[in-house]
């Protein structure tokens, strides 16, 4: 059941079809708090919904308008994620939020009403599970949500978007930084290809990790990691 709580901060989508979901957390106390930014015009942001934790939908933007919520970011080489993306935010007290436990788990019921919302979503919209992304997938230099904490695999089940599950145990010798970097780019991240391990690719790896492999963040291309994104660039290129 959701409540419309509508929010002035939103523009013409300019004839852009919607074919992804762009997932945030709020990093703020609650919900309430997040609901008055979100409506606020002065911040100039917004989601098309935010889920609060005791799993209430509160609707803020129609979906055929375009919500203000992915701010300076790049996919396969398109900028304007706001576009072509419904934004849903996820209360959670995130990052800087966070009590001195680190960031906060999401709620069973939480998740439950995001599946039945995207489920819902996808009635209307056209949204390959390869385009089930999260903020820190399309800004990986300046956002970290929905967080490590966020349960991708557990939506994939689902049947919401990708999990690649642990690589093959005959994982294939860690390759190059540049090829590291090309297979990256091809699956949606905005990184240079240029065989430098700086702090671009460093952050790419970090937000690829976020999605795909919450239990361990590093950083670093370990032999996994490379496995990993070897199965996500083949699932996601089919
Ligand atoms: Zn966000």
């Amino acid at each position: 059941m959701s409540r419309n709580r509508p929010s002035p901060n939103h523009d013409d989508r300019k004839g852009t079809a919607v074919d992804m979901l762009v997932l945030h957390y709020t990093d703020t106390p609650d919900a309430a708090t997040a609901l008055d930014l979100l409506t606020d015009p002065a911040t100039k942001v917004s989601a098309h919904y935010l889920v609060d934790t005791d799993g209430r939908v509160h609707a803020l933007v129609a979906e055929d308008r375009r919500a203000w919520h992915a701010g300076v970011a790049s996919w396969r080489g398109v900028t304007d994620i706001n576009a072509c993306s419904i934004g849903i935010e996820l209360q959670n007290r995130g990052h800087s939020c966070a009590g001195p436990d680190g960031p906060e788990p999401y709620p069973d019921t939480q998740i439950a009403a995001l599946i039945h919302l995207v489920r819902d979503i996808r009635r209307r919209h056209d949204i390959p599970d390869r385009r089930i992304l999260g903020h820190s997938d399309v800004a990986p230099m300046r956002k970290q949500d929905p967080g490590a904490h966020f349960p991708w695999s557990r939506l994939a089940e689902a049947g919401i978007g990708l999990w690649p599950g642990p690589g093959p145990s005959d994982a294939p010798p860690v390759a190059g930084t540049r090829q590291v970097q090309a297979a990256l780019a091809r699956i949606g991240y905005g990184v240079q290809v240029d065989g430098r391990a700086g702090e671009e690719t460093r952050s790419v790896i970090t937000a690829f990790q976020r999605h795909f492999r919450p239990d361990r963040i590093s950083g670093t291309a370990d032999a996994d990691t490379v496995s990993r994104i070897g199965v996500v660039d083949s699932l996601m290129n089919v």
